[in-house]
Formats: C-alpha cells, sequence, structure tokens
C-alpha cells in the first residue's frame, strides 16, 4: 500500500514508544510528563459525575455542539478576568479534545504546504509532531535562560515572508522548564506586533508556580491575531482530555471551529460536563496549591541529587514551576547513548532529538520529576551520576 507524503515524514512519537519500554515496574522513569495520579480528585470527581447526571440526564450522553459546553467556556472566559484581567466572552473560547487538538487544528487552518512556523529550539515535540501533519517549513529560534531570542526572531520574521504563525510555551517550558521573564516577553512583543503572524501562546503549565510572581502573557489582550491554549491535564485530569483556545479573532475562531467539525464533531460532553461541576463545586485553588507542593518537593529532590551526583560539568535548569528540568552535557556527547547506558541501568529519561526540527544526536535530555517519589528520584539520579562518571573515565 502507498502511504500519504505527510504521515510518512510526521515522526510518531519517541516518547509515547518507549512509554511502553519504561513503564515496567522495575524501570526508574523520568521520561513521560505524567502528571502524579495521587494528584487527581478522584472521589471529588465521582461526586461530579453523579451530581451532572442528575441534573443533565440524557444530556451527557447525546451529541453536543461543537464550540464546547457553554457553562464551561463562561467558566473559562471568568477564570481569564479574575486570573489576568483578560476580557474573554464564552464565544472567543473552544473546548478542544485537549490542547493537543487546537494545535493539530490551528495548523490545518493557518498553514499550507511549505509554509512557515516559528518554534522555539528545542521546542514541544508533540506540537512539532502535530505540525508536521501540515507539511510546514520549521524555523527555530533558540531558547536562552530568559527565554526566546528576540534578534533571531526577528531576522526570521525578516527574511521570511511566508510564516504563518509563532508557537510559544511560555510558562515552564516543555522541555526545558524555562519561564520567560517579563522584559523577554515585552521584546517579543515588540517584535510580532510589527509583522502579520499569528502568535500562539501555549500555556497547559502556568499554574504548577512555585516559585516567583505569575507573569502577563505576551500577546493575550493586545495582539490581535494572539491566541492562547489552556487545558485541564496538569490540574485536574490529563485523561478527560479537555483543553481550550481563547482568541479575539472571529475569523480565526470560525475556520478553526469549521476544522474541529470535520475532525471530531465535539469535544466529548460527559467529559466536559464532569469537569464543569467539578470546578464549581470545588476550590480549585486549594486543589492546585496541593499539587504545586507535591512537585516542588519532587523538583528539589531532584535538583538535590543533581547537585549531588551529576559531575559539575553537566548543566541544567533550575525550573521556578511545571514538569521538567533539562539537562545539557558538554559538547559532542549524544544523549541517545546516554539513554540507551540508563535503559541497562533501568533508568529513563527524554534524549534531546525529538525536541528539535532539524537536528540529531545532541547533547540534551529532559527529565520529569512528577511522577516519582522523592525517594525514588534520589537512587535513579544516582544511577544516572554514575554512568555519567563512567562515561568521562572512558
Ligand atoms: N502543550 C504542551 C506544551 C504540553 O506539554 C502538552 C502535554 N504534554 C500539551 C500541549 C497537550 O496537553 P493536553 O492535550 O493534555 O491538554
Amino acid at each position: 500500500m502507498k502511504y500519504s507524503e505527510k504521515i510518512l515524514n510526521t515522526p510518531s512519537s519517541f516518547i509515547r514508544n518507549i512509554l511502553k519500554v519504561t513503564d515496567a515496574p522495575d524501570v526508574i522513569s523520568f521520561a513521560g510528563g505524567l502528571p502524579n495520579p495521587i494528584s487527581f480528585p478522584i472521589e471529588d470527581l465521582q461526586k461530579s459525575i453523579h451530581c451532572a447526571i442528575e441534573e443533565n440526564g440524557a444530556k451527557l450522553f447525546q451529541y453536543s455542539t461543537t464550540e464546547g459546553y457553554l457553562p464551561l467556556r463562561q467558566y473559562i472566559a471568568d477564570k481569564y478576568k479574575k486570573d489576568y484581567g483578560l476580557n474573554f466572552n464564552p464565544e472567543d473560547i473552544l473546548i478542544t479534545t485537549g490542547s493537543q487538538q487546537a494545535l493539530q487544528l490551528i495548523s490545518q487552518v493557518l498553514v499550507n504546504k511549505g509554509e512557515g512556523i516559528v518554534m522555539e529550539e528545542p521546542g514541544y515535540l508533540g506540537a512539532i509532531q502535530a505540525f508536521t501533519l501540515a507539511e510546514p517549513s520549521f524555523y527555530s529560534v533558540q531558547l536562552k535562560e530568559d527565554g526566546l531570542n528576540v534578534e533571531q526572531l526577528e531576522n526570521t520574521l525578516k527574511h521570511n515572508q511566508h510564516i504563518k504563525f509563532i508557537y510559544l510555551v511560555p510558562n515552564f517550558h516543555n522541555p526545558t522548564g524555562i519561564t520567560y521573564t517579563k522584559d523577554n516577553r515585552e521584546a517579543i512583543y515588540e517584535v510580532i506586533k510589527k509583522y502579520d503572524v499569528v502568535l500562539i501562546e501555549d500555556d497547559p503549565y502556568g499554574e504548577l508556580r512555585w516559585s516567583g510572581e505569575k507573569i502577563p502573557y505576551i500577546g493575550a489582550g493586545r495582539l490581535e491575531n494572539s491566541v492562547l491554549l489552556g487545558s485541564f491535564s496538569k490540574i485536574v485530569t490529563p485523561g478527560m482530555r479537555i483543553g481550550y483556545m481563547a482568541t479575539k479573532n472571529k475569523e480565526l475562531m470560525n475556520h478553526v471551529n469549521t476544522a474541529k467539525q470535520a475532525t471530531d464533531l465535539h469535544t466529548n460532553i460527559f467529559s466536559q460536563m464532569i469537569i464543569h461541576k467539578y470546578l464549581v463545586n470545588n476550590d480549585l485553588r486549594s486543589h492546585i496549591e496541593k499539587i504545586v507542593q507535591l512537585y516542588k518537593t519532587q523538583a528539589e529532590t531532584m535538583l538535590n541529587a543533581i547537585a549531588k551526583y551529576f559531575p559539575t560539568y553537566v548543566n541544567y535548569t533550575k525550573p521556578d514551576g511545571g514538569m521538567f528540568i533539562w539537562v545539557t552535557l558538554p559538547e559532542g556527547t549524544s544523549s541517545l547513548d546516554l539513554f540507551y547506558k540508563a535503559m541497562e541501568e533501568k533508568v529513563a529519561f527524554v534524549p534531546g532529538d525529538p525536541f528539535y526540527t532539524n537536528k540529531s544526536n545532541v547533547n540534551t535530555f529532559r527529565l520529569n520529576y512528577t511522577n516519582t517519589s522523592p525517594e525514588i528520584i534520589e537512587e535513579g539520579i544516582k544511577r544516572l551520576g554514575n554512568i555519567l562518571y563512567s562515561l568521562s573515565s572512558e
């Protein structure tokens, strides 16, 4: 059988593939970006299921609107107002099957084959995968400690007319864990406002902050072509698959709506109604605070263990929130080689390669700390440290 070029050119997710191996009970896995299941509010969700069925009956099981459940869209609009002073109405919100679906829909709507997408380097591999289906040209802009390389962004936009959108994860970035500073965001805004491009700010981790102050978004509320993506995956549960897109651009919203009609008619209404019941009947703030305390302890344990067990030539990020630490080995070291050695010692992480659109055999890798207990984190990092020392003495 002959398959389409676009599927043949789309990489299968390295993480999803290795999760099958790293899921083995004797493997210490820092690989997947899984929220800790002890943070799932199962009892409260159980009550919400009963309550939602009692109140809505057959509506939970019927087809529904493509835009999403109106009370949930209203809740999200109100939350943006409360948290960020942003003036969204329910019609500016589209409920999607995870924010992952929004990535796929937006790229289908905006990009013709060969047109440009600006990605962070390194960037979220699920976005690279979703966008690749639209057969774009990728333009990478480097990430630094304080955010995006603004000069490189400006040069990229100046010299490439066919760029359609810029995709950024400014809070507790996946895979690096970094957060763009306020100054960096301002500088990005000053550049982007001069160009006819869409800015997508993807923010599934923003509420998982344990250090520092919340920082305003780059484009929301002031750039005409601004899109925000959000998700309940990391603050309630990922399996319910409830994410959302927020934009004031009505034309863009209409086209994305059409693409969604064609894709899945609507997001699972059962999940939408349950999550809405959960949100209005519980104190989300205090629930998130518990998750934040959990992840803070895990992150600190991992950072302390890295300081203790890794050779000093290894560089790594120190996140203020979120789920990831990004490790950089000396130039010329392959993190993929390290990965195979680590798997022999039953420790897993994600080698950097799949986070780049055009590089391989890189010297970087991602560690996740949210789904492992502090004792196991210590043991896993110790094993990785031993391997790193043994490599440097080879
Ligand atoms: N964006 C980023 C940056 C992510 O890390 C993830 C999840 N790993 C997603 C989007 C997708 O999240 P979901 O579809 O569960 O909302």
